[in-house]
């Protein structure tokens, strides 16, 4: 009390000397000791009745809360105050209306004035409320509160904490939410999908964790500096907030890792769409200081329960589906599948076989072993007169054991481990051999990888390959795509005028796919833009818009002065679309596949300079082969059948005989995969089905259901077992050569 005196004593006048007797004189003092502290603004008394409504609070407090003792003086002290409904105070977690209600003691409990009651435009204020229960004075006259009768109010005071409350919630908020971006962080993430977890668990609810990995992000880091590495996160920090808004949580676990906790979204129709939009909008190019940043993200998804129902498993098999989606080729997003479970340990083994293949064509292996990597050629034809324009090389790479390795699957991994730099220089050596030797002088494209391209030797190396093998520089066109333009913009600038002295072509290739920033177009000296063989996929379905993007990619690059090599047709009807929006040029397998060296000279040499269009009339929808067992239920019977093709609509079956057109079924494709099919055709033992709903993309090529059966329903099921006889012959079908 002595402390609490002190400041304002002095500015006030002495003391005077207390009139009439002793007792009066101090009760006078002490009254004018509690104004005193009521004035002073540091604290404040309060008084209850044994309703428990406001019947005294010191006059500083209503000037403080904006309002007259008249409007609350009488009301439930309840209906006036609360503890933070968001952040319990420390010491109790309780509401304040139960310990008022219980008659406890109060010590500090944190509270405030409810927002409703404040006079807008207050300042919010908190406040350490402490008061005592008074009970029946037991000795009548006396000042001491004792237990035991009957409740007569509160007595109490209260001190202003607003600054040490406040600078408390900043502590707790650093401790939960990442101060970069604002997002929550791993602690918060963690315990927020451990708490839905557990309240999901028992209702059977689905919830799908997200992780989010960005490609490309250490280079703009390196290149650019670690403030402008700091800026993208929060710029990819606050797109990743758009595109998901309220539909989910978004954490950062650190460095370029993010998750996204979405609860009740099982669809994995709806989740691919998602997925997908984050990583369309995380690639748009990123304004930081003065340059153009651009970066990708792969996602891993796993959903609880059907992937697992503790936190542990879930993050692990999203990480494992993570791990997949980015050595599938990036800025991809997969599912999580049980097959993904030896990725990591065939990756390793894949990145080796790649290191023997290198080494068996660039000269460092001194076996006798074949050379295991090639290159095709795909021809370019010009539309109006089906003439050979040039030719566009691709790596071929067949291993011994594994047979004929993708491109796309082994480029990325020549990309992450360095490899692409030898692999490159060979092609282009190689390449541009094969070309020289050709009687024509055609043109010939070779595919040049981001990483080659950054490297400052590759204009270097370009020069060293013109002059070993005569090629006229003009022959040789160099395919990029947009990620040329992550990073530094110098060396891309210093790579683009080097290259162009030495008279090489440029194309942008894939076109349209990327993030097809016009300002890439205005800044680099492109002669041709090829677009990409998505839109030529779609371009013949009536929704869609992509026959439309080809006209304006088409259209775009006429007013540039560019020419356009439209990729991938395969059907006439394709080719009429891509023609009648004004394509010249089309590489595709309606005309050609990729050939091999000796089959071109061989028709060069026959004077065969022409490829007449030869495939499909109409363009359906790749079905894929597989070759998988699978469930057929018809009622409560369970068949096991053949899967031997598929497509997002329907699919073909053998092992069922008798089976009529129009029978409704139920495939079970694994996993707790169950897809309700109408059967379209029968034959043999061959029949074909519909499904009901289209199967989605899993983001590496593959088709999944939508939905699956929780693992719960899948253990009922296994228990009842069936009693009818079945309907259809079952019969053995053998693989087929
Ligand atoms: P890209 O440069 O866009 O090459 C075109 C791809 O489309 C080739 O696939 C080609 O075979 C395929 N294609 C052409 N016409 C059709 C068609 O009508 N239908 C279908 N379905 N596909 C068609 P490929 O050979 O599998 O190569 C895939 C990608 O791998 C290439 O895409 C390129 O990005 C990369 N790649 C291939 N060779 C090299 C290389 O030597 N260096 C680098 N850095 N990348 C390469
Ligand atoms: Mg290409
Ligand atoms: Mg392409």
């Amino acid at each position: 009390m002595k402390n609490l005196l002190k400041p304002w004593q002095s500015s006030r006048p002495p003391p005077t000397p207390p009139p009439g007797d002793e007792a009066t004189q101090r009760a006078q003092h002490r009254q004018d000791v509690f104004e005193d502290i009521e004035r002073g603004h540091s604290g404040w008394f309060w008084a209850t009745d044994a309703a428990g409504c406001l019947s005294y609070i010191s006059p500083a407090a209503c000037e403080r809360f904006g309002l007259a003792a008249e409007d609350i003086i009488g009301e439930p002290f309840t209906s006036l105050f609360e503890t933070d409904p968001e952040n319990p105070g420390e010491r109790s977690d309780r509401p304040l209306q139960f310990l008022l209600g219980a008659h406890s003691r109060l010590c500090d409990v944190t509270v405030r004035l409810v927002p409703d009651r404040c006079k807008p435009g207050t300042r919010p204020a908190w406040w350490a409320l402490s008061g005592q229960p008074k009970f029946e004075l037991t000795k009548p006259g006396s000042a001491k509160l004792e237990v035991g009768g009957a409740f007569h109010g509160y007595r109490g005071s209260a001190r202003d904490i607003t600054l040490e409350y406040e600078r408390r919630i900043e502590d707790s908020r650093l401790a939960e939410f990442d101060s970069l971006t604002g997002l929550s962080n791993r602690h918060r993430i963690s315990r927020r999908f451990d708490q839905m977890l557990a309240a999901f668990k028992g209702t059977m609810r689905p919830a799908t964790l997200m992780m989010l990995d960005l490609d490309r992000f250490k280079q703009v880091n390196d290149t650019l500096g670690h403030p402008a590495g700091d800026e993208l996160l929060r710029q990819v920090a606050q797109r990743l907030t758009r595109v998901v808004g309220t539909a989910g949580e978004i954490g950062r676990l650190g460095g370029d890792e993010f998750q996204i906790l979405l609860a009740d979204l099982e669809d994995r129709g709806k989740l691919g769409e998602l997925a997908d939009k984050i990583i369309g909008l995380i690639s748009q190019p990123y304004q930081i200081d003065d340059n153009h940043v651009v970066i990708g993200v792969s996602i891993g998804m796993a959903i609880a329960p059907f992937d697992g129902t503790e936190r542990e498993e879930i993050v692990r098999a999203a990480d494992l589906a993570l791990y997949a989606a980015k050595h599938g080729g990036r800025g991809q997003f997969r599912f999580y599948s049980s097959d993904l479970k030896d990725e990591k340990e065939e990756r390793r083994l894949l990145e080796e076989a790649l290191r023997d293949a290198v080494a068996s064509v660039d000269g460092s292996d001194d076996s006798w072993d074949e050379p295991q990597l090639s290159l095709v050629y795909q021809p370019v034809v010009r539309t109006d007169d089906h003439a050979v324009v040039g030719f566009e090389a691709l790596m071929r790479w067949e291993h011994p054991q594994r047979g004929t390795v993708p491109p796309t699957v082994f480029i990325p991994v020549a990309e992450d481990t360095g490899m692409i730099l030898q692999l490159g220089a060979w092609a282009l050596r190689q390449a541009a051999r094969d070309a020289a030797l050709w009687p024509h002088p055609l043109r010939i494209a070779v595919n040049v990888s981001a990483v080659q391209f950054a490297h400052p030797d590759f204009p270097g190396i370009v020069r060293e390959v013109l002059d070993a093998t005569g090629l006229e520089p003009e022959r040789l066109e160099l395919e990029l795509t947009e990620s040329v333009f992550m990073g530094d913009s110098e060396t891309t600038d210093a790579a683009f005028k080097a290259l162009k002295l030495l008279g090489v072509r440029l194309a942008l290739d894939d076109f349209g796919t990327g993030y097809s920033s016009l300002s890439y177009l205005r800044a680099a000296p492109f002669d041709k833009l090829k677009v990409d063989r998505s839109f030529v996929e779609s371009c013949t379905l009536s929704d869609q818009n992509s026959a439309k993007i080809i006209a304006a990619i088409i259209g775009l690059a006429d007013a540039l002065g560019m020419e356009t090599t439209v990729e991938g047709v395969e059907a006439f009807d394709q080719r009429d679309v891509v023609c009648a929006k004004g394509a010249r040029f089309i590489q595709g397998f309606l005309y050609s596949p990729p050939l091999e060296q000796a089959v071109l000279l061989q028709r060069m040499a026959a004077g065969e300079l022409y490829i007449p269009p030869d495939g499909p009339k109409r363009h359906r929808p790749e079905r894929r082969s597989v070759y998988r067992r699978i469930g057929v239920i018809h009622e409560d019977h369970r068949y096991e059948a053949l899967l031997r093709n598929l497509s997002a609509t329907g699919a073909r079956i053998e092992g069922l005989v008798g089976v009529p057109v129009g029978t409704s079924l139920v495939l079970d494709l694994g996993a707790g995969q169950l897809a309700v099919v109408t059967v379209s055709r029968s034959e043999d033992a061959t029949i074909g089905v519909e499904f009901e709903t289209p199967l989605v993309s899993d983001g590496a090529g593959g088709l999944v259901t939508r939905y699956r059966a929780s693992p719960y329903a899948l253990a009922a099921a296994a228990r009842t077992v069936s009693t009818s006889a079945p309907q259809f012959l079952e019969v053995e079908v053998r693989k087929r050569a």
